[in-house]
């Protein structure tokens, strides 16, 4: 990705931080509308620890980072549109000379300054993982946040959910669709005893054992080793994939620094916005997993053409 001159402060209309499928995709809206918008980015996308990408239109288990190359070059043919490769460290609502609009000055780690009309920020989130041997460096391949993404690949097999919140109990009924699934409690002991009935009686397994670590080769998952206890050595129950709902937080404060009202998801805050996808902060758009309860590449990619649109059409007929 070529790095844009940054000797002087770059001028756009828009600004898009993150460049994955809600910013490229709100990058696209205002290429198109002939508008001069930048898209920075980090390039880190949330899936990228996935070797497939699944369920979005026409792209069904085609590599996630192939996917956004093709997006971006698709994108760079449209002559208003610039890149830059980098962190957005710091944003700044300024007053524009001559304008009752604010403006945005943003700082980029290296200290390089832009500014622009408009921001949209489709920066993404970062995932919370628990603290289990043998999890991190098994997630996006056999630890898994989403059965519809990755839950076919798995169907048949023996399946296992994390218990993580009250709602786990649920999310194991949901997992039972795929596989003959077990929820391993890792030792909590919050799970209802009408839950846990519920459960049983539907087939499930319950596991109340502390997890020892995830076994099998490389990225695959052979099983889970509970720890021992006093009445027994330890077990390992086979298992071919685990799910787990990891905690989501903003991969950047950026929001927070802006000023921006967030709402509480299931999975951590969400940035909330209008239905044109602008945020609390006049001028300032957000599209992605950021404002999403439900994260999916397709309903992010959805998001940033509308926060594409609604910008572009701040721009034409003011906030
Ligand atoms: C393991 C895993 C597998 C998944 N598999 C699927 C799947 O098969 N199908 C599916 O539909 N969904 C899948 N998802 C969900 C999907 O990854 C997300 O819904 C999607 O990536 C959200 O897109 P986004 O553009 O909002 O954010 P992201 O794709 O996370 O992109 C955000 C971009 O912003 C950049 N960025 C962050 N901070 C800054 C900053 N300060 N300055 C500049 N740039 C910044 C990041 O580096 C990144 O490039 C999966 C998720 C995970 C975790």
């Amino acid at each position: 990705m070529a790095r844009a001159a940054m000797t002087t402060t770059q001028a756009y209309e828009v600004i898009v931080i993150g460049g994955s499928f809600a910013g490229l995709s709100a990058a696209m809206q205002l290429a198109r509308a002939r508008r001069r918008v930048c898209v920075v980015n980090a390039g880190q996308p949330r899936n990228r620890f996935a070797a497939a990408s699944h369920g979005f239109f026409g792209q069904d288990g085609e590599p996630p980072l192939a996917m956004i190359e093709q997006a971006r070059r698709k994108l760079a043919a449209y002559p208003t549109v610039g890149f830059v490769q980098g962190t957005v460290v710091s944003v700044t609502a300024q007053q524009r000379a001559g304008s009752p609009e604010n403006g945005f000055e943003v700082v980029l780690e290296d200290g390089a300054t832009m500014e622009a009309h408009k921001l949209v920020l489709a920066f993404g989130v970062q995932d919370g993982l628990p603290e289990i041997a043998g999890l991190r460096e098994r997630w996006g391949a056999s630890v898994l946040h989403c059965p519809y993404c990755h839950g076919y690949e798995f169907a048949g097999q023996r399946l296992g959910v994390l218990y993580h919140s009250p709602q786990s109990g649920m999310h194991a009924q949901l997992i039972a669709d795929w596989g003959p699934t077990t929820l391993f409690l890792n030792g909590d002991t919050t799970l209802e005893s009408a839950e846990r009935e519920r459960l049983l009686a539907l087939g499930m397994t319950i596991e109340p054992a502390p997890i020892a670590a995830l076994e099998g080769p490389g990225q695959a998952l052979q099983g889970v080793r509970l720890q021992a206890t006093g009445s027994g050595d330890a077990r390992v129950v086979p298992l071919g994939a685990l799910y787990v709902a990891a905690t989501a937080r903003p991969a950047s404060p950026l929001a927070e620094q802006l000023g921006c009202a967030f709402d509480d998801g299931p999975m951590g805050p969400c940035i909330r916005t209008d239905a044109n996808k602008m945020t609390t902060v006049p001028g300032v758009y957000a599209a992605g997993d950021l404002t999403l309860m439900r994260h999916n590449a397709t309903l992010a990619s959805a998001e940033g053409v509308l926060a594409g649109v609604g910008a572009h059409q701040a721009l034409v007929f003011g906030p």
